[in-house]
């Protein structure tokens, strides 16, 4: 008997909060959705869960970012309020939030007026912003998107080809020197073909997603947080090779890649 157990991840939205967004540089009013780690049976959730972690959406510009642990941020059920939210945040951090928009604002003004140091600690901490959100989503593996149900499409094409003309390809004798040499009839050559087309497909899927997922949920992003300050390849060289020493993520991105994002978004 086969057992389905597994644990899958649950998400409630919490309401909103206040938190300074990396890209929109500014405080705004973030989405707050808690994450658990549930446990299930045949895809019966067992319990309420585990908090795993919280993941906060920008509400202008879709920034996100995963929280862990959670820390204790006042949450409202509306998004409406920026102002009300903002009065719940403890004076210490509103002041370091100012600092970081002055900071934000002059490099984006004159970046020219940033020291070499200040410069870069402004990229890495645009990649910085990145990691979290990138980390959860490899760890959480694979998913279906658009490149995989345009495979699976395809992969469907190719078998109701099969089964309607199928007939007529070993009538018309188009595929009889295939049949001969492999001594397979024409339903065993479909079938054939479909699974190893089936696990080509899959196989490709899995193993360019990564590459997918940058292309469409970091380069854009981080490509905007960037263009204003001008990097020079070796300081986004410098910052990557220091993410990648440390193990993390955002090490990962092909700076061929983001020079590209980086100049169609200064191009505008
Ligand atoms: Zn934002």
């Amino acid at each position: 008997m086969l057992i389905v157990w597994g644990e899958k991840i649950r998400r409630d939205r919490r309401g909103f909060c206040a938190n300074y967004c990396g890209l929109c540089k500014e405080p705004v009013a973030f989405e707050v959705t808690d994450l658990y780690k549930v446990s299930h049976l045949y895809y019966i959730s067992l319990g309420s869960g585990e908090l795993t972690a919280t993941e906060l959406k920008c509400t202008a510009c879709g920034n996100e970012m995963t929280l862990q642990p959670m820390p204790d941020i006042p949450v409202q059920p509306g998004r409406d309020d920026l102002e009300s939210m903002l009065a719940d945040v403890p004076p210490d951090v509103q002041k370091e939030w100012q600092e970081q928009r002055e900071k934000d604002r002059v490099a984006r003004e004159n970046p020219e007026q940033l020291s070499k140091e200040d410069r870069l600690d402004q990229v890495a901490q645009s990649f910085a912003n990145m990691e979290n959100k990138v980390a959860s989503a490899i760890a959480e593996g694979v998913k279906v998107d658009g490149a995989m149900m345009l495979g699976f499409g395809a992969w469907v094409l190719l078998l109701l080809f099969f089964i309607f003309l199928g007939e007529h390809l070993v009538k018309l004798g188009v595929i009889s020197s295939l049949m001969q040499s492999t001594g397979l009839d024409g339903f065993g050559l479909g079938m054939v073909t479909m699974l190893v087309s089936g696990v080509a497909i899959l196989i490709w899927a899995t193993a360019t997603y990564k590459s997918r997922y940058f292309k469409k949920n970091v380069y854009p992003q981080l490509a905007t947080s960037l263009a204003p300050l001008r990097p020079t390849h070796d300081e986004l060289e410098s910052v990557r090779t220091m993410l990648k020493s440390n193990g993390l993520q955002m090490g990962k991105v092909n700076l061929d890649k983001l020079e590209a994002a980086i100049l169609e978004r200064q191009g505008r």
